[in-house]
């Protein structure tokens, strides 16, 4: 397939918009002006569409079918969100218009605010992160600033077991922690023993990924929260997983002090793309005032709406995104919140949990599974064993997996398991499409055991087959670079 730009004709397609001469160019200064012409493709709007087409075409996404990839959360996104979300009240608007012409956007916040902490357990949100590893960032600066307004500067270091998502530990050397790694027992969950040994005086904290990324809920929470508490450190739970668990027991509950979720994951904004996404903060009252600032709207007092977390006072950890991060993602998720209600939400973990722990038994039948205990949302499949057997790695089936015409699982992640492969088939697909899934997994066993190479070979049915990724990682092309000549 051509690039767009190889496609161009010069002067096809150019009458779209008007011609820059004719709005003035002599108000940009001289030395503001491009010297050359930027290189846009021209091309006929039949053609630009028909590209376009193709192109989408040849991309997998979750409209086109399943895409069960462990811990992404990759689930249907109902189209009321983007109704909603697209409405001029919600796209006109500027951050720093008057206060009283924006009571609405202010509503939404506090609305989500309010509902996001009823359903955390939480009693104050930030909805600044614009990422689930943001939101994580910023939780823990709230619990640095924590202990430092208590002059309590020797803890230092936040735990972590090793089963956490791959960005906790990231997130806390970037806000300055020393990491302190929890190693996981044979059952999957924490040692708590060791956590026990582990902290003391100079735990900032401890993170936690629940459920952990085996899909496993860890079931010594409450011990796990009140060892942290009693050793002066706070929790913080990551719930960017938290279509598991919502609607059925809180974190807030539990007796963790700060979360982030991903609402760009479990409260439906399409993701995978890069963004937009949203990883608002909640934690306890305790910690609010250290919240990042929100220095504006915040003039009004005979507002009807009170604007959330407002916080201008010297402990805030300042801003960590401009204004109030992605708003139009906090619209679709409180527009999901609002379709869904109380029983919808818990509904949805319900299934959710039902439909992996469905999959999960059927899949068990052939392939091993790993740390087989209760799973919830996930789970992960190790192939060490058909490996070392047949020769046939993770990655090999995951290959096979796209020409089946279905997207492959999350690749050797979590770590601690040997060629996994992590499944999560979220909680909006149907019956009939894990049997479809279950009987392509079992065909792929099949070949596994009578044909290997066909795994060898796979995918043999997509526009662009087995690539070298280790060519593609190390001398990635990213850029057109033919020269463009246009005029
Ligand atoms: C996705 C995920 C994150 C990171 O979220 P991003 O929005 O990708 O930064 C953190 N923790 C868990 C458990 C996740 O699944």
């Amino acid at each position: 397939m051509k690039l767009i730009f190889e496609k161009s004709i010069k002067g096809r397609g150019t009458e779209y918009v008007p011609r820059f001469d004719y709005i003035g160019l002599n108000i940009i200064s001289s030395e503001m002006k491009r010297e050359k012409a930027p290189g846009f493709p021209e091309i006929a709007e039949t053609d630009l569409l028909r590209h376009y087409t193709e192109l989408i075409k040849r991309t997998y996404g979750v409209n086109s079918g399943f895409y069960p990839l462990g811990s992404c959360t990759m689930k249907y996104n109902p189209r009321i969100n983007e109704e909603v979300s697209s409405l001029k009240g919600f796209t006109n608007i500027h951050p720093l218009q008057p206060i009283e012409t924006a009571e609405g956007c202010r509503h939404v916040l506090k609305l989500a605010e309010k509902y996001l902490c009823e359903i955390t357990g939480m009693d104050k949100m930030t909805f600044q992160p614009s990422a689930g590893a943001q939101g994580e960032f910023t939780g823990l600066l709230l619990i640095r600033a924590y202990h430092k307004s208590r002059n309590d500067i020797a803890r230092t270091k936040i735990l972590i077991p090793d089963s956490a998502h791959g960005t906790n530990p990231a997130s806390a050397a970037m806000a300055g922690f020393q990491v302190v790694n929890i190693p996981s027992r044979e059952d999957g969950c924490i040692d708590l023993e060791r956590l026990k040994e582990l902290a003391g005086e100079d735990t900032a904290g401890l993170m936690l990924t629940n459920p952990n990324t085996l899909g496993i809920f860890e079931k010594d929470i409450m011990e796990i929260t009140r060892v942290i508490h009693q050793s002066g450190g706070l929790v913080y739970y990551d719930g960017a997983n938290l279509n598991a668990i919502m609607g059925q027991i809180r974190p807030g509950d539990m007796g963790f002090d700060v979360i982030h979720l991903n609402l760009h994951k479990t409260f439906s904004t399409p993701h995978g793309g890069g963004g937009p996404g949203s990883g608002p903060v909640g934690c306890k009252e305790f910690l609010a005032e250290f919240l990042p600032m929100s220095n504006y709207f915040t003039s009004s007092e005979d507002s009807q709406y009170e604007f959330p977390r407002v916080n201008v006072g010297q402990k805030s950890i300042g801003k960590v995104k401009a204004f109030h991060g992605n708003f139009l993602v906090v619209v679709r998720a409180l527009t999901y919140i609002m379709t869904l209600g109380k029983e919808g939400i818990s509904e949805a973990s319900e299934m959710a949990v039902l439909n992996s722990t469905y999959l999960k038994t059927r899949l068990s039948e052939d392939y091993d599974i790993a740390n087989t205990g209760n799973t919830m949302h996930e789970f992960v499949i190790t192939m060490e064993e058909v490996k070392k057997k047949y020769g046939v790695s993770a990655l090999d089936v995951a290959k096979r997996l796209l020409d089946y015409g279905i997207y492959p699982p999350t690749m050797y992640f979590p770590m601690i398991v040997k060629e996994a492969l992590m499944v999560e088939p979220t909680e909006t697909e149907s019956l009939e499409t894990l049997n479809k899934v279950v009987d392509i997994f079992k065909s792929i066993f099949d070949e596994i055991i009578n044909n290997p190479e066909k795994l060898k070979n796979a995918p043999v049915t997509t526009p662009v087959g087995r690539l070298d990724e280790v060519m593609a990682a190390r001398i990635p092309k990213l850029k057109y670079e033919k020269e463009i000549i246009i005029n």
